[in-house]
């Protein structure tokens, strides 16, 4: 049976998102237990210099796809990418971000190499000879172990669910010619806001409900943007169109653990609930004392967002 591990990063012009050094930290351990090694991919259009990085995690051998036509990070291309890389090294397990491009990635490699997958894991270990990974259920109300049969076993990792923890190796960075023939590479258009900052990695999140009453979120972007924060909707907010699909928090929308979530006119209906339960602290401000919110956060305030939330960005902006 082979050994070793594959970590799959993801990086942003040139720079590695966080989940990178979460996938790696969580491969390092996996690779300690069972004595394997631990490979990093890196995937995109000059990142040969970044990629030593993935070393600071762990990685031992670190496997770089450096091609032009993976610059915009399409899902095609990358899922091409990452399967000839999963063949250069032949690994036991392939970990991966269950971010948005990670979820794809993870699906389509599931489909192409027949090899099982995890979707959404808060932890992977080896239990005997096998991977058992842990997925939340019932909207996060229960966790399952779900045992992988079969090789590559695929675990898609929840953003901030493992902690990244520093650990040096002597990686070696190899450049791995990849084939992208037949696959999408670029985009027409990109509509990417620069420097927003991704709701998933995001330390503190400010989501706006029915509650705002309309598509100005000023009050929610400007308590967001005074925390250094990311702006979450509820599905009722998005459903109005108030806010893209790509904002939305809970059991359709992303699943966000930030240490700081504020939900501003949110009523905390359980499906809400399963995309931020996990965050660290909680705070909820609702006119309405009796929504269900209250019930589920560390911190709640009975009032107007209209009033609370400027008030706070005012205080904050103070400090
Ligand atoms: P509401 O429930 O209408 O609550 C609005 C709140 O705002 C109220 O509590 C009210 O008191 C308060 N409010 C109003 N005005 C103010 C004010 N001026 N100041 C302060 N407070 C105010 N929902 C999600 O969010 N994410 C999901 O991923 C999701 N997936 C779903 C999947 C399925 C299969 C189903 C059936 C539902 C899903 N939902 C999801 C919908 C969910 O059930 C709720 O309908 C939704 O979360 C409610 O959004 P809300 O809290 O913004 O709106």
């Amino acid at each position: 049976m082979p050994q070793g591990i594959l970590a799959i990063t993801e990086q942003v012009d040139g720079s590695f998102k966080h989940i990178s050094f979460e996938v790696l930290s969580a491969g390092k351990k996996i690779a300690d237990s069972l004595g394997g090694s631990l490979s990093a991919a890196v995937m995109g259009a000059d990142v040969e210099a970044m990629a030593g990085q993935a070393s600071e995690y762990g990685a031992q051998r670190i496997l770089v796809a450096n091609e032009e036509g993976l610059k915009d990070g399409l899902s095609d291309a990358c899922t091409e990418a990452a399967a000839q890389l999963v063949a250069a090294c032949d690994p036991a397990l392939v970990l991966i971000g269950a971010t948005s491009l990670g979820r794809d990635i993870a699906a389509r490699l599931s489909a192409r190499l027949n090899a099982p997958l995890a979707m959404d894991c808060v932890d992977v270990r080896v239990d005997g000879d096998q991977i058992v990974a842990t997925r939340p259920v019932y909207g996060g109300k229960a966790l399952a172990d779900v045992g992988l049969t079969g090789s590559p076993a695929i675990v898609a990792l929840r953003p901030r669910a493992v902690e990244a923890v520093a650990d040096q190796s002597a990686g070696e960075v190899e450049t791995v010619a990849v084939d992208l023939t037949g696959t999408a590479l670029n985009l027409v258009e990109k509509h990417l806001e620069t420097g927003k900052i991704e709701l998933t990695e995001a330390d503190v999140v400010v989501t706006g409900g029915r509650g705002m009453g309309g598509d100005d979120f000023a009050v929610v972007e400007a308590l967001a943007s005074a925390l250094d924060g990311a702006v979450g909707a509820s599905r009722s907010a998005v459903d109005e169109g108030w806010r893209p699909v790509s904002d939305q928090v809970g059991q359709t929308g992303k699943v966000v653990a930030p240490n700081l979530y504020i939900a501003c006119g949110v009523s905390g209906a359980i499906q809400h609930l399963a995309g931020m339960a996990s965050s660290r602290v909680v705070v909820a401000i609702n006119k309405d004392a009796e929504a269900p919110i209250f019930s589920k956060c560390d911190f709640g305030i009975v009032g107007d967002l209209f009033d609370v939330v400027p008030a706070i960005t005012a205080e904050i902006e103070k400090l």
